[in-house]
């Protein structure tokens, strides 16, 4: 035995297990991964999407399994919209103290064809929408004096052709991610980024339509680029949001773990 104090004794590992989350962007790929793991992992979760509506596979696989659920609509980008579901899982769940943003477009292109409409969605849904998010869901965080942030950047942020957009908006998030677990980590808040890299969803099958590539040789060649020798799942991303958001976890904050089957050259 040393002096230092047992990893047992911190606020973060005395925490409850089981707590609400808030996961945006979930009715399908990562985000509806993501919420399945928590709910497996024992919280409640806000399933929100731009409509309720297509929150339900997720919310039914959630509860079929023994999960607690509900199902959001909003468009995140909205901050009225936000209240009015943040407000609704507060009275159906409970306060979130877990927040996952999650949900994002892609409008791809060269720059010189790149519309301004292209540009203002991609960085209004990532970065407006986490803001909104964020600053709505907080509160409730530093009243309960602990929370889990996880915000989704991709290992676009380090720059991708025909997505000047989106690694602009995926680059951000690392920065609000980084001031995030600045401002709030006194209040028992942690704040960190998931950087996925090929991630087989239908985000990825609609760059492979745009691009005219059938899917699996769009995979196929994706996978010879990566060390691992496979393309990434949704639940990989999942797994390692679960760590994030995990009591244990009470001392990692403001990192960006890119999780992409190996380091980008
Ligand atoms: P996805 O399959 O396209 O799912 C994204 C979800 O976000 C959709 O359900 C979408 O709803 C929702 N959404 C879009 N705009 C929204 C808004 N304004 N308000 C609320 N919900 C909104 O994408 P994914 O591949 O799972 O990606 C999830 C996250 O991981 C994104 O942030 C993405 O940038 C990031 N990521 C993905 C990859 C990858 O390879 N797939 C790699 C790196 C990072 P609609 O269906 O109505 O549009």
């Amino acid at each position: 035995m040393t002096g230092t104090p047992s990893p047992d004794a911190t606020p973060e590992a005395a925490a409850p297990a089981a707590r609400v989350a808030l996961v945006t962007g979930a009715a399908r790929g990562i985000g509806a991964a993501i919420a399945q793991r928590l709910a497996a992992d024992g919280h409640a979760v806000g399933v929100l999407d731009i409509t309720a509506d297509a929150c339900g596979d997720t919310v039914a696989a959630i509860t079929a399994a023994g999960g607690r659920a509900v199902a959001l609509g909003a468009d995140v980008a909205d901050a009225a919209a936000v209240e009015a579901a943040l407000s609704r899982l507060v009275d159906e769940l409970g306060a979130p103290t877990i927040l996952v943003n999650n949900a994002g477009i892609i409008r791809d292109n060269l720059l010189f064809k790149m519309t301004e409409d292209d540009w203002d969605a991609v960085l209004s849904v990532h970065l407006r929408g986490a803001f909104l998010v964020t600053r709505a869901v907080q509160a409730h965080m530093v009243a309960a004096g602990w929370g889990r942030i996880v915000n989704l950047s991709s290992t676009s942020a380090l720059g991708n052709r025909g997505q000047a957009n989106y690694a602009a908006a995926k680059a951000g998030m690392q920065g609000l991610t980084k001031t995030l677990a600045l401002e709030l980590g006194r209040y028992g808040v942690t704040a960190n980024a998931i950087a996925p890299g090929f991630i087989q969803t239908d985000m990825t099958r609609q760059t492979a339509a745009r691009i005219g590539v059938p899917f699996d040789e769009f995979v196929a060649a994706a996978t010879r680029e990566i060390p691992v020798g496979r393309a990434g799942t949704p639940d990989d991303i999942a797994a390692a949001a679960a760590f994030f958001c995990a009591p244990e976890a009470g001392f990692v904050s403001g990192q960006v773990l890119y999780v992409a089957g190996g380091p980008r050259a």
